[in-house]
């Protein structure tokens, strides 16, 4: 799980993380009244990254500015998130921008804090244009972080003095805060040196292990807040998981296990096939289950092509049959739908296919993801 950065910088406050204290609001109304010191940042609350290069971080001189912007944000979407809450906080005088970021690293079993001498720009393109600009040390979980490690990036940083003395102690806080709360990236990008000489974290992105979410009360009420796309919610009544993936697809895809399901996004990507969403029907779906997952997922937006894959096992393939004919029929679905039955009850199942014509059936997945896209290209 994401965590935005207003809750990611609750995390950092709460470890004694230097941040910029700001406030939050979900309607421009809230924002009445307010004391609030210009110039602002207006940042909007939603769990993706890059947020500056796609107008979710502008500037504010005074109220108008900050109305015009706050009132343009609210609403609007970001990389297919909806923004419905924003930040505002003081603007901070630049000297230098950092990154600092702690992550477990399974190969080596242990920690990797990574520190780059070029903050605010995305660590990847850093890592091609400039790797010598970037520093790693490997912390051992059992040992913990040792301060000379710290230091040695602090040397690293060209930091002295009580700024060498902060950014130890950030780091510290930053390697605990990545292990008490199980997280599987702790980053700050920018960390930035003030012009008055502090150093500051002014963005906060965390991610927590989906499995250890449970643990804290806090993150289950946070994943709680959060707004689910509709066609997530209503899958779920059915007890589906609905994945949204690539905003720009075309092709939705349903089939049963996660496993194999994501073989089918990968093998659709490979082929150059933008999947927009995937569902899970998990085990022993019945025919009137069926048919609203045929439904909700072609209500995907801009779906044009559904890619059904079954390896029948209490999952029977003619009850899968019958449900997507029931949807067919019943939705009268004009979009294409191509069909790959495998296991328990398969002649049956593509026997009950072979009385529509808009379905294509195929043998095996290789010819599913030819034939969709196939029908993508047209
Ligand atoms: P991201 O694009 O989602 O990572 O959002 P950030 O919080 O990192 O903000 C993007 C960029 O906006 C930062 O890298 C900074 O360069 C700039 N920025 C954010 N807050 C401030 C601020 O208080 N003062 C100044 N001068 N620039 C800021
Ligand atoms: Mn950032």
């Amino acid at each position: 799980m994401n965590l935005a950065e207003y809750k990611a910088k609750e995390l950092f406050y709460e470890m004694n993380i230097p941040i910029v204290k700001g406030i939050t609001i979900n309607t421009l109304e809230e924002i009445e009244g307010m004391n609030i010191e210009y110039p602002v940042v207006v940042k909007a609350q939603v769990q993706t990254g890059g947020r500056g290069k796609m107008g979710g971080v502008k500037f504010a001189e005074n109220i108008n500015e900050l109305k015009n912007i706050a009132g343009e944000m609210l609403g609007s979407s970001i990389n297919g998130f909806n923004i419905n809450k924003v930040m505002i906080v003081h603007k901070v005088d630049i000297d230098k921008e950092y990154y600092l970021s702690v992550f477990p690293d399974r190969n080596t079993k242990s920690y990797v804090m990574l520190f780059s001498k070029e903050g605010g720009v995305d660590i990847e393109s850093t890592a091609k244009s400039n790797p010598e600009k970037i520093f790693k040390i490997y912390i051992d979980p059992i040992i913990g972080i040792q301060t000379s490690d710290i230091r040695f990036l602090a040397d690293k940083a060209l930091l002295c003095g009580d700024l060498a003395k902060s950014f130890v102690h950030i780091a510290t806080q930053l390697f605990r805060l990545c292990v008490n709360y199980h997280c599987t990236l702790v980053e700050i990008n920018p960390l930035v040196i003030t012009s008055d000489k502090k150093l500051i974290a002014l963005d906060a992105k965390i991610s927590v292990d989906d499995s250890a979410v449970c643990k804290f009360p806090e993150f289950v009420e946070y994943e709680k807040s959060l707004p689910k796309p509709l066609l997530v919610k209503e899958a779920a009544l059915y007890n589906f998981l609905y994945i949204p993936c690539d905003p720009e697809g075309r092709a939705v895809v349903m089939s049963n296990g996660s496993g194999m399901l994501m073989s089918c996004i990968d093998g659709l990507t490979l082929v150059g096939v933008k999947v927009s969403a995937a569902l899970d029907m998990g085990g022993g779906a019945v025919r009137e289950r069926i048919k609203e997952a045929v439904r909700i997922l072609l209500n995907t937006k801009n779906s044009e092509i559904l890619f059904i894959n079954i390896f029948g096992g209490i999952t029977r393939c003619d009850e899968v049959a019958e449900g997507i004919c029931d949807a067919v029929n019943l939705y009268g679905i004009e979009k294409p739908i191509v069909v790959r039955l495998e296991g328990t009850n398969k002649e049956k199942g593509y026997e009950i296919l072979g009385q529509l014509n808009k379905i294509v059936c195929v043998s095996n997945m290789e010819d599913g993801i030819k034939a969709v896209k196939s029908e993508v290209c047209k």
